[in-house]
């Protein structure tokens, strides 16, 4: 059997509560989460923040990392940025008020939990969520 910890805040698999009954084993209570859109199942021990993973296959980073079902849809391929996102961060840089930009995929390993879009920031893929840009059609 092969184990494998997963940081719920670096996958884009959408682990939720498969149950809410309390199971145990010899290394505590857990409860059961599953991928809703792949059916990866993990174990979530009390006291713990990371999702483990029991597999009689070896998964290797990429699959913990990435859903095999993640959805990477770019509905409209252009956005302008209505307001400049409020992070200290110089890769959004070029991200001013009003300018154009392409969607790109999201990088590897990004959770996609908040709704929004990628684009190339300065030198690194940046995020815009909803409402800080506008689709261009
Ligand atoms: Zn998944």
């Amino acid at each position: 059997m092969n184990i494998y910890k997963i940081d719920l805040n670096k996958t884009s698999h959408e682990f939720e509560k498969e149950q809410l009954i309390v199971k145990s084993d010899s290394s505590g209570t857990y409860v059961v989460y599953k991928c809703k859109r792949c059916g990866l199942g993990a174990r979530k021990y009390k006291d713990s923040d990371l999702l483990i993973v029991r597999s009689r296959k070896k998964l290797t980073d990429e699959q913990l990392l990435r859903c095999s079902k993640e959805i990477i849809s770019i509905p409209a391929k252009r956005i302008r940025v209505l307001h400049k996102p409020n992070i200290a961060n110089p890769a959004f840089d070029n991200l001013i008020v009003g300018s154009e930009h392409e969607c790109i995929p999201p990088p590897p390993g990004q959770p996609n939990r908040l709704p929004g879009v990628w684009v190339n920031g300065i030198g690194e893929p940046v995020k815009l969520l909803n409402g800080e840009f506008e689709w261009i059609d």
